[in-house]
């Protein structure tokens, strides 16, 4: 028998490379909180680091960790790092990790039910137990007209939405020739960009995306959204999709769904509200009036992926009407027909998204569930939220800084009284030092900082030690 070299890593080798990489996330996440927190390298400091050429042999695999550590990790901002607290959460968790890690071993496509009959049904059934675990209305739950699937992102889910609302409004008209009415839809100018990402891809244009108005508060006004409407139809429009957000991405703003959502049954409208972050708090009874009007909504979203421990990527997308969805999206080519999609008994989750191939996600959340338990989510939801709310306290307490709305969870939004340049200044101090890392927005026209606590190992420690360091270093910067 000849020894023919095959290049491929034995079972041997992954099961000792494989420790390997566990130990190395494991020692990663012991020290992520002595790493600065926003990477500081340059642009083309990592290509720089790199090797200009592919290697023509192999290399081993310490090698290759080995330069994980040296040359990939000073370009990484930590997002796992406790004292992060800017954007919006990514918050990962072992659990999540590791059913990723066996979703990739499995490598299934999960395309079809027939393709992977596990991966459709463990998704079909994850998403009802969310629904139960957020008590959504019964109509998003698969055993009813609707049902979860879970997108890549919340932008996907949004753009789904579109979709389907398009096909339901032109009778599945657009699919065919294309999109000749002009539709308008509607969301608030406090949206998230996707929206308008959507209504472009979507054929909708972004000339006919109406951006509402929003209160003091932030939040869409449903009176001027139904006066849109109405001069729309006046003007021989077709109004057709309202998206809601539930927590802005800005200030964390809670559009008035109930009201929104009796116009858009009004009307006829779709509703799609945007839960991307917020939703997870509906976890906890106390904060399920996030969900308020949900009953309206023919489709909601929020993302595992920020707030409810589960890495990147897992968008919860749920439908009232899955018909109008797959409506929308189906496609059967011949070479992907096969016995169990012709009985109409299985679900084939490619007609619920854009790509026609998918991971096995439903396993990450599967893992994230079971690890925690109902329980254990709550208790880091109201942990988050209970520290954000005491932040904001202090913030309000001190003479030098105001808060620029109460903030409703997670995220606070406030400012030193020091104007645009000095908050400017402040923000940009703190980021450089590394020991913490948040982010702005403009509200009332003014630079606002961005205070968002959801990092899955944030403890009161952190949260106290930032704003201990906030107010010093104004301090120090109002000293000159
Ligand atoms: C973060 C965010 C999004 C975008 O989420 P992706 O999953 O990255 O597409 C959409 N809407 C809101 C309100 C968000 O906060």
């Amino acid at each position: 028998m000849s020894e023919e070299k095959t290049y491929h890593m034995s079972p041997a080798e992954f099961r000792r490379f494989g420790y390997a990489a566990i130990d190395w996330i494991a020692d990663y996440y012991e020290r992520v909180e002595s790493l600065p927190v926003l990477s500081p390298v340059k642009p083309g400091d990592t290509r720089a680091a790199l090797p200009a050429h592919p290697p023509q042999q192999g290399e081993p695999f310490d090698a290759v960790l080995r330069d994980v550590s040296e040359r990939i990790l000073p370009g990484i901002t930590h997002w796992q790092s406790p004292n992060f607290f800017a954007y919006f959460p990514a918050n990962a968790s072992g659990p999540s990790i590791l059913g990723d890690l066996i979703s990739s071993g499995l490598g299934v496509q999960g395309m079809l039910w027939a393709t992977s009959p596990a991966c459709t049904e463990l998704e079909t059934h994850v998403l009802d137990w969310v629904a139960q675990m957020l008590d959504l209305p019964p109509r998003f739950r698969s055993t009813g007209t609707g049902g979860g699937v879970i997108e890549d992102s919340a932008s996907s889910a949004a753009l789904c939405a579109l979709l389907a609302a398009r096909e339901r409004a032109t009778g599945l008209a657009s699919n065919a020739r294309g999109c000749r009415e002009r539709l308008t839809a509607y969301t608030s100018s406090q949206a998230h960009s996707s929206i308008e990402k959507g209504a472009k891809i979507a054929g909708i244009g972004r000339e006919n995306l109406r951006l509402i108005d929003v209160d003091a508060n932030f939040a869409l006004r449903p009176d001027l959204l139904a006066q849109r409407i109405n001069e729309d139809r006046q003007a021989g429009c077709v109004p057709f999709f309202a998206a809601a957000t539930v927590g802005t991405t800005s200030s964390n703003a809670i559009d008035p769904v109930p009201e929104i959502g009796r116009i858009c049954r009004e009307q006829g409208l779709w509703l799609h509200v945007d839960g991307a972050m917020a939703g997870t708090a509906a976890l906890c009874p106390e904060f399920r009036h996030v969900q308020a009007g949900l009953e309206f909504a023919d489709s909601y979203c929020f993302n595992p992926h920020k707030w409810m421990f589960t890495n990147f990527d897992c968008d919860c997308f749920f439908v009232a009407d899955r018909a109008a969805l797959i409506q929308a999206l189906s496609i059967l080519p011949e070479y992907l027909r096969n016995q169990a999609t012709e009985t109409g008994a299985v679900i084939d989750y490619r007609d619920w998204q854009i790509p026609l191939g998918r991971r096995f996600r439903a396993l990450k959340l599967w893992f994230v569930i079971r690890h925690y338990g109902v329980e254990g989510l709550q208790h880091h939801v109201r942990r988050h939220v209970a520290l954000a709310q005491e932040f904001a306290g202090w913030v309000r307490l001190d003479p030098d800084f105001e808060l620029a709305v109460l903030p409703p969870l997670n995220l606070v939004c406030f400012r030193h009284r020091g104007g645009d340049g000095f908050n400017q200044a402040l923000m940009d101090r703190l980021n450089a030092s590394g020991a913490l890392f948040f982010t702005h927005t403009r509200l009332q026209d003014r630079l606002t900082l961005r205070f968002c606590v959801g990092q899955t190992h944030t403890e009161r420690r952190h949260v106290e030690q930032a704003w201990r360091r906030i107010r010093q270093t104004a301090a120090e910067l109002a000293r000159g």
